[in-house]
């Protein structure tokens, strides 16, 4: 649950062209940001029929950087008070930043769509989670709670209900619901067949958006007023690439004024069942940047769009999709393939390494040692995106044990 999806391919676009006018780009954006500082208001939607309007650009809390009272206060005043954290983000300092700010600005939290998430394994420890997260961000109340990380909608059952309805009423959260990045399209179908889920945050980007099962699903949770928050919406994959047509397309955005990253972001919002987007800003550049594209109404165009999923088809064997029943049931031992894909997207897209091995490291050993002499032959036949599962486990061992 780490890092910035941003910064890298921005950073390695850079790196790789030299493109003048790339930097140009970005000092430009400054400057007319600074310019029009006052004026920016990011645009909101409703959050499904929660009744509550939020806005499109969500600050994620979950990068291993301070989050500045600062960068949090230019984020307010621009409109960006949806705000997302999670218990373990950090090891609790994610949430504390938050407190700090709050506690120092307590007039803003009217103004904040608070959101937190428990990975807790019982709903006992789950309350005692809740309470911790509202004591660490000096609030009587959080706006979101999310069960973390789920892969399977059975894990939301009728005790996970009860325990949310006792939340509600004793006024400690306001809505409920949960995130994903595994199984997405199966747990949100699944949840809105419940009645009682309010929220879900997914992993949803200009990759994954297009499948039927994705388009069905997202529409089923519309339909049941669920509201939906995207993250990992740049796509960042496993394996790390700089073909021709990803520095063709990011030239493309630049003409138009915009750049990769935030094309992508348009890409999430041109869908308008997608309430936000949770996107982590560790700093000025960035929140500008995200803010920018979130106000600018200019829209990617037909083609614009078709060169995007021609990229994501091409590159397709590059990115986990989440879709780990596939694959983790085609191995013997219990492998969990779909979060070590994750640990190294954070560290090959996001450039968090640290994370990404503290992440990998939770992995009993046990299963760590068995991992290398696996045959994965079977789940890569299985794999949708024709992915090399075998050789990046092992690379997984490499780089991240
Ligand atoms: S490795 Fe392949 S099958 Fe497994 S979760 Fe990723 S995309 Fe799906």
């Amino acid at each position: 649950m780490l890092k910035n999806k941003n910064t890298l391919s921005r950073r390695d676009f850079l790196k790789a062209t030299g493109l003048a006018g790339a930097g140009t780009f970005v000092s430009n954006l400054m400057h007319s940001a600074r310019a029009s500082e006052e004026t920016w208001s990011v645009p909101t939607r409703p959050f499904g029929k929660s009744g509550i309007d939020v806005p499109i650009l969500s600050f994620g809390g979950s990068l291993n950087t301070s989050m500045s009272p600062l960068l949090l206060r230019q984020a307010v005043k621009w409109g960006v008070t949806y705000w997302d954290t999670a218990h373990s983000y950090m090891g609790g300092n994610s949430e504390k930043a938050f407190g700090k700010y709050l506690g120092k600005f307590p007039q803003d939290r009217k103004k904040i769509f608070l959101v937190t998430k428990s990975w807790a394994w019982t709903l006992e420890e789950m309350t005692r989670e809740l309470n911790e997260s509202l004591e660490r961000m000096r609030t009587d109340y959080i706006d979101l709670f999310f069960v973390h990380g789920i892969s399977d909608i059975s894990v939301i059952d009728d005790d996970t209900r009860v325990w949310a309805e006792k939340a509600k009423s004793k006024g400690k959260i306001r809505l409920f619901g949960f995130s994903t990045h595994s199984n997405m399209e199966n747990c949100l179908l699944g949840a809105s067949k419940l009645g009682w889920v309010d929220g879900i945050m997914m992993t949803y980007n200009y990759r994954l958006m297009h499948s039927d099962q994705m388009k069905r699903a997202v529409d089923a949770c519309a339909k049941a007023g669920i509201g939906l928050t995207a993250m990992k919406t740049q796509g960042g994959g496993q394996v790390t690439t700089a073909s021709e047509r990803e520095l063709q397309l990011a030239g493309r955005f630049l003409e138009k004024g915009f750049t990769d990253a935030q094309a992508r972001l348009k890409a999430v919002w041109e869908n308008s069942q997608i309430a936000s987007i949770c996107s982590e800003m560790p700093n000025m550049t960035i929140l500008m940047s995200n803010v920018a594209a979130a106000v600018n109404r200019t829209e990617l165009s037909s083609r614009d769009k078709e060169l995007m999923l021609q990229y994501a088809r091409e590159t397709r064997s590059t990115y986990c999709a989440g879709c780990t029943a596939i694959c983790e049931s085609a191995v013997g031992v219990r492998v969990p393939i779909g979060d070590i894909m994750r640990y190294l997207m954070y560290c090959r897209s996001y450039g968090d390494r640290d994370g990404a091995v503290a992440e990998f490291r939770k992995i009993p050993i046990r299963i760590r040692k068995q991992m290398a002499d696996l045959d994965y032959s079977l789940a890569e036949q299985r794999c949708p995106q024709k992915m090399a599962i075998g050789r990046l486990m092992r690379e997984a061992i490499e780089k991240l044990a």
